[in-house]
């Protein structure tokens, strides 16, 4: 994948995710974000006002927090 596709694809996935915060109801929230290690995009569940969650990517196992 190109840097320019790359960049492309979070800024849809960014996209998305704010669009979902927007029409998502109480409860979890479910993160978009993309895996620091091999990029790839992985969806977090979020506690209401949390940002910053801990996952483990289902790529390649890396664990890491939600920016
Ligand atoms: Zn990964």
């Amino acid at each position: 994948m190109s840097k320019e596709a790359m960049r492309a694809e979070a800024e849809r996935l960014m996209k998305e995710a704010m669009a979902r915060k927007i029409t998502v109801k109480q409860g979890d929230t479910r993160i978009e974000t993309k895996c620091g290690k091999c990029g790839a995009p992985n969806r977090v569940n979020a506690k209401p006002g949390e940002s910053r969650v801990e996952f483990t990517c289902k790529e390649c196992g890396a664990k890491q927090k939600t920016l």
